[in-house]
């Protein structure tokens, strides 16, 4: 390492020039720590730094400048930084475990989008007191404020080392990772026992940047995820830039514990599961109430914005999927089978290939177009048994699909228009969202001009949208440019939901046309797009973010009629009808239990409305009304009742978010 001696004058230094984001220079004599630009800038610069982008690397705040650079400072405001802090924190972690437990081999240790795990080999499980004295552990480490140190060892003496200090899976992972290179770089922690570690790296300076982390779990794991190889244990946990955001941040774990769509499917009634269907969900007739009104919400948004439900098959033959390509790039996501005849057919994993047949069943004249399918038919996909997780990752599943054929002349107003379906109905559901335009990718297929001109529609029919949106440059598919929207629900997790896809490949591999004002056969470009997706998924979405206490208009019972006595039971029973028959969706517990009782299973079950009926009901033909939160709200004659909840009914999230608001 070229390091400039102090007793060397300055003319004989050699000096290199690095360039910060905002275009200035600065010199520096070469060798120096990138750490030195920081502080040339400012002492706070030189505190917040956590690391630097050297010409595109992310490196140590150590890293030695041997030429002219570019020079970016990585602080808690850059989007390298938590990655890097969290992946910092495992290091501390693995620290704190082998000062702890003398013998703990140490496997590996990421970060992730949610905190960071380590895997450890260790002579037992590791228990919920042993994760406390880590943690107090790792506490201590970091109030020492122990440097991070790069250093480069000789290859071979780094096997030996960890060889010797019984660490085989760091060799292993020496061999594995660094093949033919002569020096592999290890981390320590300066603490008395000098923990270290064969890491590619960077890191923070030291372990007193790491303010605020929290283990969370140890679960079973194996060495690369292989159960043939040895048994680990898992140590997960989190870290945040402050107590603040690390607060907020358990606080939304332990929220979406309670909100867990499958533990509340399952008390609710909604749904369930059986292992001999694997990802395939048995709704009961409660979920299957709700599943239906998303659906049949889903064709009255559709139906006046022009679109037509079709049912396509659902098994193909090969033929189709190599036509579309699915075969080459898909199949292995595909249930195939076989027929009578020895022929190899797939269940669909998705509509767009029927479509196309059906639109070219027919001739279309630019007149009839855009052309819009929407169909709800159940699809396959072949997912890993072991990625399956309630409704949000499952084998069978239904989508509020649709594929627009429209000419390339009509790309700004269909998609426009699509945006603002995606607001209404993410209006009606209470959730708020955000949308990102994917552009042309490297590997794309098609001219860049017709790509370009796609883009500057797609950009276009957001602003008259007045949709907010940032963009994803050059991560479109290969066939098309694309919008995709997140919701972040009433907790503040995002998931992915609606796509606006366009394609200029499909069309071609179908020949899919339409006949222009000259008589000529014009190529169509299609549109696909989804707003709630799947509705498993979105199901699963809508039960964590409403908590299961569904707004009036998708709740499976929205009303039940709570007799106090026997005697009651006709009357009870009347209104009961009275609400059917108003298109109400009501229910009567006629069990001879207390009335408080039932009253708290009803709120169990987040049944918007208790009507109660004693005595004075029946004779004066009122219900008391109770909501579920626990509000009475007194009596009420049946008619009006009836009128107050079509109108909440009818209102759907707007009610909703004025009451929350
Ligand atoms: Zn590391
Ligand atoms: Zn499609």
């Amino acid at each position: 390492m070229v390091r400039v001696h102090p007793c060397l004058p300055l003319s004989q230094v050699n000096q290199i020039q690095v360039t910060l984001p905002d275009g200035s220079q600065r010199t520096l004599a070469a060798g120096a720590p990138v750490r030195e630009v920081a502080e040339g800038i400012s002492p706070r610069l030189a505190q917040a730094a956590f690391a630097a982008i050297v010409d595109d690397t992310l490196v140590d705040l150590s890293y030695p400048l041997q030429k002219d650079a570019r020079v970016r400072i990585v602080t808690d405001k850059s989007p390298e930084a938590l990655h890097l802090y969290r992946h910092s924190t495992a290091h501390l972690l693995a620290a704190a475990v082998t000062n702890l437990f003398p013998g703990a081999q140490c496997g590996i240790g990421p970060a992730t989008d949610e905190g960071f795990f380590y895997d450890f080999i260790v002579e037992r499980p590791f228990v919920p007191e042993d994760l406390e004295k880590i943690e107090a552990k790792m506490k201590e480490l970091a109030s020492q404020d122990l440097p991070y140190e790069r250093q480069m060892w000789d290859r071979e003496q780094a096997k030996a080392f960890f060889a010797k200090r019984g660490e085989p899976l760091k060799v292993q992972l020496i061999e594995e990772k660094t093949e033919g290179q002569k020096e592999v770089s290890c981390y320590t922690i300066k603490d008395p026992d000098t923990f270290i570690d064969f890491c590619v790296g960077p890191h923070v300076p030291s372990t007193g940047k790491l303010k605020a982390f929290k283990l969370l779990t140890t679960s079973n794991a194996y060495w690369k995820g292989d159960a043939r190889n040895a048994p680990m244990q898992r140590i997960y946990g989190t870290a945040f830039f402050s107590d603040k955001d690390l607060k907020a941040y358990l606080t939304q774990i332990e929220e979406a514990k309670k909100r867990d769509h499958r533990k509340l499917g399952r008390e609710l009634g909604l749904f369930t599961f059986h292992p001999w269907a694997p990802g395939a969900a048995f709704w009961m007739d409660k979920g299957t109430t709700l599943y239906n009104i998303l659906a049949n919400y889903m064709r009255e948004v559709l139906f006046p914005a022009g679109y037509v439900e079709v049912k396509t098959p659902l098994i193909y033959n090969k033929a189709l999927w190599e036509r579309s390509k699915h075969w080459s790039h898909y199949r292995q996501n595909m249930f195939l089978i076989e027929d009578a005849e020895g022929d190899t057919l797939s269940v669909k994993p998705m509509n767009c290939p029927g479509h196309f047949l059906l639109y070219s069943s027919e001739k279309h004249s630019y007149r009839e177009l855009p052309v819009r399918f929407h169909e709800q038919t159940p699809l396959h996909r072949n997912e890993l048994a072991g990625v399956l997780s309630g409704l949000t990752r499952v084998r069978q599943f239904s989508q509020d699909d649709a594929h627009c054929f429209i000419m390339p002349e009509q790309i700004g107003e269909e998609v426009e228009r699509l945006i603002r379906l995606v607001q209404r109905v993410y209006g009606d559901f209470g959730l708020s969202y955000a949308a990102k335009l994917s552009t042309m990718p490297d590997d794309h297929l098609g001219e860049e001009a017709t790509w370009r001109h796609a883009e500057q529609q797609l950009k276009e029919a957001m602003e008259r949208a007045g949709l907010e949106y940032t963009i994803n440059e050059g991560d479109g598919a290969f066939y098309g440019p694309k919008i995709d929207f997140d919701v972040t629900d009433a907790i503040g997790r995002k998931w992915q939901c609606a796509t606006i896809q366009l394609d200029y490949q499909q069309p071609e591999n179908f020949d899919l046309h339409y006949i222009g004002a000259d008589n000529a056969e014009h190529r169509v470009v299609v549109i696909h797009r989804a707003i709630v997706g799947s509705f498993e998924r979105f199901i699963g979405i809508l039960i964590e973010h409403y908590a299961g206490a569904f707004p009036l208009w998708l709740a499976p019972v929205q009303a039940i009629v709570l007799p106090i006595a026997d005697r009651h039971l006709d009357y009870a029973a009347r209104v009961r009808d009275r609400l059917k028959a108003a298109g109400l969706r009501a229910d009567l517990d006629d069990r001879q239990e207390k009335v408080n009782y039932k009253i708290r299973e009803a709120q169990l079950q987040k049944i918007p409305y208790m009507l109660v009926v004693g005595d004075r009901e029946a004779a004066e033909g009122t219900v008391s009304v109770r909501e579920r939160s626990g509000g009475d709200k007194g009596a009420s004659s049946l008619e009006s009742f009836i009128a107050i909840a079509r109108d909440e009914v009818a209102s759907k999230g707007q009610l909703a978010a004025a009451a929350n608001g």
